[in-house]
């Protein structure tokens, strides 16, 4: 705590593996003679600099950049850039370490890192975003690279800013590298389903989840938050299952809506107007409650899929006292650790992010494939690799907390599955 003052959700996402490592280093001492947890907590590089640019008005703006290399150990940095106001060094570092196990959860090529901008694109100009972006990566473009580094898109930035950053990495280093950054448009080396996976695969997850109690998403009242890239396609996934999703929110409020979200009209509002819920409210004639939590509204499964710590003790409560079954997280640690305890002791199937949200990374890195082969995959294949990748971290997770004696604890099976990972690769890299 003392090395790394004021970060808050960095001690708090730390915290929460440790807590699940005690069976996995009494079995493997090696781990600990190697001083492999303290090196995991200490990322390998750290960046932060400044990003100047001009505003409409012709004011100069300063914000501030960071990218965090974590863990290399498996494969290139990998990892979201997110632009929001709350972006500080404490929450790209709980991103970062966060990171680092979910990648090696998927069993695929790839290392951790995160990195962003306290800038806030709400409001901003297309002109603005562009000139921002362009700012920003004329830092960054010498410290990524396609075996190096490789960002991609998380909350505040999309198909929209991954365009901008590309066109400026392109345009400095002469290289159309289209490895260097994930979440690319489809004409210019993009992957098909890799804007629908995070919210898919979470779904994919939560429907194993049900399986392993005899259950399914048809019928099933479901309750998404948020209302961006991992919400809509959470909400898609669930209802092309059968699910009943009667509610989303956003930062202001959220819509409930009992006859079931209106997709096409959620998706005109926030991806074409880039509006709030409360817009979609109105138009649809459903109930719009601001500044309240979406969680009131009882559900069988929640899929937190905003922010962090967004579903807190009385949230879980009132979920619980509804009957619910199962959450799975997309989003990264939007359960606080008293709401975890308080699921699990009600006997709620529970997923990390770490696991539940991978899809996201995983397509991320079947994109980095097609582009090293300089090939295109079909939706149906690509949706396909998705599944069984989902589908694989699932039972892996379960597989690893049977065997080290926590049967069912998807937060066990997932903390221990990615550490392990890490942690032979980084014994045989040797100390570095
Ligand atoms: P978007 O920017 O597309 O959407 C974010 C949504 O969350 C918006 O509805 C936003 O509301 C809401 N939100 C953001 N910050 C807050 C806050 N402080 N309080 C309340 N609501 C908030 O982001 P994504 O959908 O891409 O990301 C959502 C989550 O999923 C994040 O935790 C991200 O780390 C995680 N994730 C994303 C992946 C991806 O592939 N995109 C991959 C894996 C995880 P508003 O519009 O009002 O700000």
């Amino acid at each position: 705590l003392a090395r790394n003052p004021g970060e808050r959700e960095f001690h708090q996402a730390v915290r929460e593996v440790f807590d699940s490592l005690g069976p996995v280093l009494a079995k493997h001492p090696q781990y600990v003679d190697a001083a492999v947890l303290e090196r995991l907590c200490e990322p390998e590089r750290q960046i932060i600099f400044r990003v100047p640019w001009v505003d409409d008005a012709g004011r100069v703006q300063i914000n501030r950049g960071f990218r965090v290399e974590f863990s290399s150990a498996l494969g290139p940095y990998k990892g979201g850039l997110r632009f929001h106001p709350s972006v500080y060094l404490g929450i790209v570092k709980f991103l970062g370490f966060e990171q680092v196990f979910k990648n090696a959860l998927t069993g695929m090529p790839i290392g951790g890192g995160k990195g962003g901008s306290d800038f806030d694109p709400r409001g901003r100009s297309d002109g603005e975003v562009m000139r921002f972006c362009q700012s920003f990566m004329t830092e960054l473009y010498r410290h990524i690279g396609e075996h190096t580094d490789v960002p991609a898109g998380d909350i505040g930035v999309g198909g929209r800013e991954i365009g901008y950053l590309f066109g400026q990495y392109k345009r400095i280093t002469n290289r159309y590298e289209s490895g260097v950054l994930t979440g690319k448009g489809l004409t210019w080396g993009g992957s098909l389903v890799r804007t629908e996976a995070t919210g898919y695969g979470t779904v994919l997850f939560a429907e194993r989840m049900l399986a392993t109690a005899g259950a399914s998403f048809d019928g099933r009242r479901v309750v998404v938050s948020g209302a961006g890239n991992v919400a809509v396609h959470a909400i898609e996934k669930a209802q092309a299952l059968g699910a009943h999703v009667v509610a989303c929110s956003d930062s202001a409020g959220y819509v409930l809506d009992e006859r079931g979200i209106d997709l096409d009209l959620l998706r005109q509002v926030r991806e074409v107007e880039r509006e709030r819920v409360s817009v979609y409210a109105e138009r649809r004639g459903a109930t719009y409650v601001p500044g309240r939590r979406v969680w009131e509204v009882g559900a069988h499964v929640a899929l937190p899929c905003a922010t962090q710590n967004e579903l807190d003790e009385h949230d879980a409560r009132a979920l619980v006292d509804s009957g619910l079954l199962v959450v799975a997280e997309g989003a990264n640690m939007p359960t606080t650790p008293a709401a975890v305890a308080l699921l699990q002791d009600a006997g709620v199937l529970f997923a990390p992010g770490k696991a539940a949200n991978a899809g996201g990374v995983a397509t991320s890195a079947l994109e980095m494939q097609q582009n090293a082969s300089r090939d295109s995959w079909t939706f149906e294949h690509t949706e396909a690799r998705l599944a069984e990748i989902m589908h694989d971290v699932h039972d892996r997770c379960l597989a690893t907390a049977d065997e080290y004696g926590v049967p069912g604890s998807y937060v066990a099976g997932a903390n221990i599955g990615g550490f392990v990972r890490v942690a032979d690769a980084m014994l045989a890299l040797g100390v570095i």
